[in-house]
Parts: C-alpha cells; sequence; structure tokens
C-alpha cells in the first residue's frame, strides 16, 4: 500500500494492521516527525519516502526520500500498489485524495475533510471510510428501508464541564479526550463537536440522502445505529480501536479477529444524552448544512482557520464555534466543481 500521514495516529495503526494482514508498504509518507518515520522504515522496508520538510531529507534513513506536497501526487502516480490509504490531517489531504481516485486506485479514506470539502465531486464507490462511524453504518446496513441513520459522540473532551468554564478552555484541556487517542486536530474537533457534524455530511456523501443525526454514548462502545422504517433499530457496537475499520478498509474479506470481544456484563449499563446547542454551538447549523452539504467547503475552511488561531492563543475556544456560525452564515457561495472548491477555500481562509 501507500501509506499517506504514516506518523500519525491512524498511521501508526494502519502499520500494526499492515503487518498483521502481511501488506507490503510500497510508499511513506509523513510530516515532521522524523524520528518515528526511522523507525517504520526500518520495521517496513518501504520502497519511497516523501516527508513535509525539504530541511528534514538529510535525517531520514533511506535512499529515496522526497519532500512537499507535489511529491506526495508524485509517488501516488507512480505506485504500483492499487491501494492509498490516506491519513493526513486537514484539507492537505484533498489533492492526494483525487490523485489517488485519477490514477484509478482504490482509497481507504481516514481524511475526512476531503470528504466534507468536496464530497459532491468524489467517487465514493471508490472509497472505503476508516471511520467507526461509517464503519459501524455500512456494517449494520441490510436490504431493507431505513428510517434513519445515528452515528454516536463521545462528547469530547469538555462532555461533564461547566458551560462557564469553556471560555478559558486551554489546548491542553481539549487533548483530553475521555475515549479515544487521536491526532490534535481531530480531538479539537470532538470537544467543538465539529467532528460529529462533519461525519453526518461524510454519511450524506457516502450513503447518499436521507435522514441523518447524532446522539452522544459516553462510553464509545456504540459507533452506530440504524432505525429501520418497521420500527426495530440496530446498533454496532465494538471497542474503541481503530485497527477494525482499518482492517476492513485495506481488506473488505476481513476474516481475523481483531479486537477483543465485547463483554456486556462487564460493561454493565449505557448513557445516551442529547447533543445540546448552548455546549456545542456549532450544531445550530448542522441541520441547515445537512440540507446543503456542498457548504462544506466553507465550513471546513472556517474550522482550520479558527483552530490555528486557537492554537496560537489569539482566540478562545468558544470563538471557533463563532468563527465558523459567523462565516457560514456570511457565505452561500456553493462549488459547481473540484476547482471552486479550492477557490473558495482560499477565498474563505483569506476572509478570516
Ligand atoms: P494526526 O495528526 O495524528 O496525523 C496526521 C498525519 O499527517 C501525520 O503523519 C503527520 O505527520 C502527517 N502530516 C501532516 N502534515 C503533513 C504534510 N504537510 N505533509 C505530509 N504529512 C503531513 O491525525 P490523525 O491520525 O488523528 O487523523 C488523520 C485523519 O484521519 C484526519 O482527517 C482525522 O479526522 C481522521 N480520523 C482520525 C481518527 C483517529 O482515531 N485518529 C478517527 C477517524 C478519522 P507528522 O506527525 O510526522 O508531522
Amino acid at each position: 500500500m501507500v501509506l499517506l500521514g504514516s506518523t500519525g495516529s491512524i498511521g501508526v495503526n494502519t502499520l500494526k494492521v499492515a503487518k498483521k494482514l502481511n501488506i507490503k508498504i510500497e510508499v511513506l509518507v509523513a510530516g515532521k516527525n522524523i524520528k518515528l518515520l526511522n523507525e517504520q522504515i526500518k520495521a517496513h522496508n518501504p520502497k519511497v519516502v516523501v516527508v513535509s520538510n525539504k530541511e528534514d531529507i538529510k535525517d531520514v534513513n533511506h535512499k529515496n526520500v522526497y519532500s512537499g506536497s507535489e511529491n506526495i501526487l508524485f509517488v501516488i502516480e507512480d505506485a504500483k500498489s492499487d491501494l492509498v490509504v490516506n491519513a493526513l490531517v486537514g484539507f492537505l489531504g484533498l489533492r492526494p485524495t483525487l490523485k489517488a481516485l485519477e490514477c484509478g486506485k482504490r482509497i481507504a479514506l481516514a481524511n475526512k475533510e476531503s470528504l466534507v470539502a468536496c464530497g459532491n465531486f468524489i467517487d465514493t464507490s471508490k472509497i472505503q471510510p476508516i471511520d467507526s462511524e461509517h464503519f459501524g453504518l455500512w456494517y449494520l446496513m441490510q436490504n431493507r428501508p431505513v428510517h434513519k441513520m445515528i452515528i454516536t459522540a463521545s462528547g469530547g473532551a469538555f462532555r461533564d464541564w461547566d458551560i462557564k468554564k469553556l471560555h478559558n478552555a486551554t489546548l491542553s484541556d481539549t487533548q483530553k479526550h475521555p475515549n479515544w487517542l487521536m491526532g490534535q486536530k481531530i480531538t479539537i474537533d470532538s470537544a467543538t463537536m465539529v467532528n460529529k457534524m462533519f461525519e453526518l455530511l461524510e454519511a450524506r456523501w457516502l450513503f447518499g440522502e436521507g435522514k441523518y443525526d447524532a446522539i452522544i454514548e459516553t462510553k464509545s462502545l456504540i459507533h452506530a445505529l440504524i432505525d429501520f422504517k418497521d420500527g426495530s433499530t440496530t446498533a454496532h457496537f465494538a471497542h474503541t480501536n481503530m485497527q477494525l475499520p482499518i482492517a476492513y478498509a485495506v481488506d473488505a474479506k476481513m476474516d481475523e479477529n481483531i479486537l477483543d470481544h465485547i463483554d456486556l456484563l462487564k460493561i454493565g449499563s449505557l448513557e445516551f444524552r442529547e447533543i445540546k446547542k448552548n455546549k456545542y454551538p456549532v450544531w445550530e447549523i448542522k441541520e441547515d448544512l445537512l440540507k446543503n452539504p456542498n457548504m462544506g467547503v466553507v465550513v471546513n475552511a472556517a474550522n482550520e482557520v479558527a483552530i490555528q488561531k486557537f492554537i496560537n492563543k489569539e482566540i478562545g475556544f468558544m470563538d471557533i464555534s463563532k468563527i465558523i456560525i459567523n462565516t457560514y452564515e456570511k457565505y452561500s457561495q456553493m462549488p459547481s466543481s473540484v476547482d471552486e472548491v479550492f477557490e473558495i477555500d482560499k477565498k474563505i481562509r483569506e476572509s478570516i
């Protein structure tokens, strides 16, 4: 496989799955974590490596190393592997997704920003999502009429915080996720609930028009539910470990045991909560965004700019949601082509 984002949370888990399933690694793409990359090169012996910065090339223990985003596209085009796992974070993952599609590759897609910003122009039949919620929905889907598809949220780091305290929340506070260990950006997105809104959009592109919603399940053991027309509801349970969706995304025929089995008696009880707008203000635009899914590019760009400002301590935690909502209300431009997705993304970033 070609693995983009190998040193991140999904990347590291993907390499564990690849080892278990005996899948060879042709290309490793990483950002700045050269120490971990060198360990991965030693363990997996890729043919080609790409890092983000030219200055880091000399520190990479490999004879075939390139740098920069253009070279990510070149190595995808050059690769013999038919599978690309895209575990890059943010909008920078979109061009590699489009390139892999153009080259007729199979894509295991963790980079949700690709679908959020550009879902209308991506052939989702070529994509297997790496996200526990969409994996859960896919796993539950049967040939029966569906009333509603529901995904669950953990509630993020501030689920049990008093709302008054949220204004002073720091970057390190956002990273104390109750159930999952993930990269920095998605952990912030979980705290604002932007992550769940993005997953609803992803579901819309992956499974088509329909009713979608999300609720909080505090233990993150249920990832998705399908409410069928007949009144039955089915739920997908699995422990919080991304190796299960990754394994299915890279090998659809999966017949290995990947995770420990769920022991309901040990779990004892489950708790469900509503996602409330006073704690998660972005939920205000959720319904409208689902009706206008092409606006995903606007929300994504606003979110990425706001997160960077929050990391730089220029704004407070609650300002992330404010910036997203204000930008969403100000711009009603929807892209009618891939080029326009990139144009709108640029315009929004410059406007905030
Ligand atoms: P991480 O931040 O942990 O990893 C991101 C990866 O991208 C790292 O390998 C990083 O390299 C690399 N990277 C960043 N910038 C560049 C660049 N300019 N050039 C090359 N590589 C770059 O993120 P996650 O693994 O948590 O998430 C990845 C994607 O998967 C996101 O879109 C996220 O929303 C999605 N996702 C994640 C889940 C999770 O459990 N983590 C669950 C479901 C979806 P380096 O670290 O070396 O700088």
